[in-house]
C-alpha cells in the first residue's frame, strides 16, 4: 500500500433507459395503491381529503409545509409499494 488512490471506479449508470425507471415520474398512491401518472399531489388533493395526512396538507401553514407534507405522502406511497413487492 503506498496510498495511490484508487479513485474514480465510478458506478456505471446502468439500467436507465430499459424502460423499468422505478420512482422517477410515477408515484404510487399510499392509499389506495394506484399508480399515479400525473401530480400525486392532486390525486390526493381531490381522492382523499378525509385522509388525516392529506387534511394536514389543506391545512398547513405556507407553502413549504404544505411541499412537505405532500413530500412525505409521496415517498411513504412509494415506500410502502416497494416493501410490498
Ligand atoms: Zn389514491
Amino acid at each position: 500500500m503506498n496510498g495511490t488512490f484508487c479513485i474514480a471506479v465510478v458506478v456505471p449508470v446502468y439500467s436507465k433507459n430499459n424502460g423499468r425507471r422505478n420512482y422517477s415520474k410515477k408515484d404510487i398512491c399510499y392509499y389506495c395503491e394506484k399508480t399515479i401518472n400525473s401530480r400525486i399531489s392532486k390525486h390526493y388533493l381531490s381522492v382523499h381529503t378525509d385522509r388525516t395526512l392529506v387534511q394536514q396538507v389543506i391545512s398547513a401553514d405556507g407553502e413549504a409545509e404544505r411541499n412537505d407534507k405532500l413530500y412525505q405522502l409521496q415517498h411513504m406511497g412509494n415506500f410502502k409499494h416497494n416493501t410490498k413487492v
